[in-house]
C-alpha cells in the first residue's frame, strides 16, 4: 500500500482524505505510510513534499507542525476552518 499511495502522490498533490479514498484505507493507516514515506524517500532521489495546513480565516500557516495530522483549530482565531496540509512526491 505505501508503493500505492507513492505513486498516488507523484500526480497532484492531494489531501489525506484523497490518498485514503484512492488506496482504500482508513485516514489513520495513510497518516502511519506518510511518516514513514517522509523518512524513507528523503535522499533517495525523490523529495517528500508537504504544504502545511492554512486557516481559512485569518490565514495562519502552520508552518511548525511536526505531526502530518490536520491541526484542530488555529491557534490565533480560534477558527476550526482549517485547509488540510497537501503532500506530494516530488522526484529531483
Ligand atoms: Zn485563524
Amino acid at each position: 500500500m505505501r508503493q500505492e499511495i507513492r505513486t498516488f502522490l507523484g500526480g497532484s498533490p492531494a489531501t489525506t482524505r484523497e490518498i485514503s479514498q484512492a488506496v482504500r484505507a482508513s485516514e489513520k493507516e495513510v497518516l502511519e505510510h506518510l511518516e514513514h514515506l517522509e523518512k524513507s524517500l528523503s535522499g533517495k532521489g525523490s523529495k517528500f513534499m508537504v504544504s502545511p495546513a492554512e486557516c481559512e480565516k485569518c490565514g495562519f500557516v502552520f508552518q511548525k507542525r511536526k505531526r502530518l495530522k490536520k491541526p484542530g483549530r488555529c491557534p490565533l482565531c480560534r477558527s476550526t476552518a482549517v485547509c488540510e496540509p497537501l503532500f506530494s512526491v516530488r522526484q529531483h
